[in-house]
Formats: C-alpha cells, sequence, structure tokens
C-alpha cells in the first residue's frame, strides 16, 4: 500500500499543476493517469490566465521556450462584420499573451516538469474505487494496488470520476451540444490573417452554431464548429464528412 498526503486522479493540465504546487507546498503528492502521454485532447487555446497558475507551479519557463504559437486575443466574425480583443489592453494584473497549445504536447511538457520537481506519477494506472473513511481516503488502482492519502483531488477532467463514483452528477439544464473538430495543415497565405488570435466564427443564420479556427506554430490549425444536434445534422455522413460539410456551406 502506497501512503502519501494527497493523491491527484488524473495528469491533464489541472492534475500537473496543482500536483506541483502541493508539492511546492511540502504535501507528498502521487499522480495516477489512465493513458500514456502524448495522448489527444481537445481544448488548444489557452486564456491569459492559465499563465498565471503555470508560473506559479514553475512550468513557465519549459512552456515559454517550447514554441508553441503565441496568442495574444480573439477574434469573432459573422458575416461581413469582424471585431478582434486584445487581451493586453485588460485592465486587471498577470499576464495578457498566452498560447495556442497541440494539447498532446503541452500536457506532456507540464507533467514532465512536475516529475523533474519531485512528483510521484505512474501512467497506465486507473483510480477505480474510491472510499472515503473517517481518518483517511482508500483509492483502489487499475494494477490492484491500495493507495491511503489524507486528500484527493479529482483532476479527471470529462471523466468525472468522484461525481460519478460518489453519484453527485446532475443533469445539466444547458441543451445538448455537439463539437466536431480535427487539425489540417493550414496552408494560410492571407496576409492579413493574424495567427496570434484565435478566430470564432458565427454561422450567418443560426447564431447558436459556430466554428473555430485554432493557428498552431506547426502550420496545421485545428478546426471545428459547436452547436446544438438539430443544427449541425450529419445527414448519413460520418463525423469528418459532417465538418467538411459544414464548412464547405460556410468557410471561415
Ligand atoms: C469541443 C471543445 C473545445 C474546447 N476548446 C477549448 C479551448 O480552446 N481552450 C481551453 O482552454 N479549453 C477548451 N476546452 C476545454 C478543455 O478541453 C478542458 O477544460 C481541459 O482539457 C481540462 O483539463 P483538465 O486537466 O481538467 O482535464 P483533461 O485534460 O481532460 O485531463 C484529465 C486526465 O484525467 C485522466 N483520467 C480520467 N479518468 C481517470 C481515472 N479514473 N484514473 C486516472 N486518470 C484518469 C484522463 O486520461 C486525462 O488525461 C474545450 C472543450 C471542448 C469539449
Amino acid at each position: 500500500m502506497k501512503e502519501v498526503d494527497v493523491l491527484v486522479v488524473g495528469a491533464g493540465p489541472s492534475g500537473s499543476i496543482c500536483s506541483a504546487i502541493l508539492n511546492k507546498n511540502g504535501f507528498k503528492v502521487y499522480c495516477v493517469e489512465k493513458e500514456h502521454f502524448p495522448r489527444f485532447v481537445i481544448g488548444e487555446s489557452l486564456l491569459p490566465n492559465c499563465m498565471n497558475y503555470i508560473q506559479e507551479a514553475g512550468f513557465l519557463e519549459a512552456v515559454n521556450s517550447y514554441g508553441f504559437q503565441y496568442k495574444n486575443g480573439a477574434a469573432f466574425s459573422w458575416n461581413d462584420e469582424y471585431r478582434y480583443f486584445d487581451f493586453c489592453d485588460k485592465t486587471t494584473p498577470g499576464h495578457g499573451t498566452t498560447f495556442q497549445v497541440v494539447r498532446g504536447e503541452f500536457d506532456k511538457i507540464l507533467i514532465d516538469e512536475a516529475i523533474k520537481q519531485g512528483v510521484l506519477v505512474d501512467f497506465g494506472i486507473e483510480a477505480k474505487d474510491i472510499e472515503f473513511k473517517p481518518e483517511c481516503v482508500l483509492t483502489t488502482l487499475s494494477n490492484g494496488e491500495l493507495v491511503r492519502s489524507k486528500y484527493i483531488v479529482d483532476a479527471s477532467g470529462y471523466s468525472r470520476v468522484l461525481p460519478s463514483m460518489l453519484g453527485l452528477e446532475v443533469k445539466s439544464h444547458l441543451s445538448p451540444k455537439k463539437a466536431y473538430f480535427t487539425h489540417i495543415a493550414d496552408k494560410i497565405s492571407e496576409p492579413l490573417y493574424d495567427r496570434n488570435k484565435i478566430l470564432i466564427t458565427t454561422y450567418p443564420e443560426y447564431r447558436n452554431v459556430w466554428f473555430w479556427l485554432i493557428p498552431f506554430s506547426n502550420g496545421r490549425c485545428s478546426i471545428g464548429v459547436v452547436g446544438e444536434d438539430e443544427y449541425i445534422k450529419s445527414e448519413g455522413l460520418n463525423e469528418l464528412e459532417t465538418l467538411k460539410n459544414m464548412f464547405i456551406r460556410h468557410p471561415c
């Protein structure tokens, strides 16, 4: 049995940042991640406030020096209208710029930094069963090992490990939305196109359907469309064809 102060479930950005900060503050941390890194995750256009946490965790130099696409704002378009926001115009303290990142690479850099700082991390291990005792938390891992911790942090993202194990899931009152996305070689040759901003384009007829275009520093970009089912009809097409179809009907 492993005995630690904190068990962190998941080694995405939340897991790596919170593991590093806890470790810096003298807690003995053990982080388990069910996948092997790098792995694909969506969520590539960061907000400047992320940089404050990256800095607090001691990851800033590694992130700044990697060569990710610099990002200083967001641009929005709808029909012929175009507006942009420069994040440096904000009035609060802290970082005003950030990056657009391939998440597989970004998440690996963060967790590698946490490991360098002394956090114990195991990949390919899933937190399977969690039991809250008055004096500790007992977690059974997929390799059969038992972890005894004072605290547990759920950094499992969309898996929502604790809410699903403890029956705390609450149905959202928001209407369900679908997203189709992929990475492509962007071949953007328009000289006025601003690679330093995420571009959000609202569908001409349906204001609740929108596209994203997130350029990376490697000549590729992330494209996607989000909306309610009834507006993003697959019409018998597969996921990639549905995405293509949406862009053909309304290119960004
Ligand atoms: C379509 C879409 C677009 C998005 N675009 C953006 C964007 O542009 N910018 C942005 O900032 N955010 C965006 N997001 C949100 C972003 O994806 C998430 O906020 C972010 O990934 C959350 O990070 P995390 O570390 O909390 O979780 P994750 O990155 O999901 O990491 C959780 C980790 O926990 C692991 N795990 C799960 N269960 C277990 C278990 N039982 N045991 C061990 N490990 C486990 C998983 O394998 C995973 O690696 C987008 C989301 C969607 C759906």
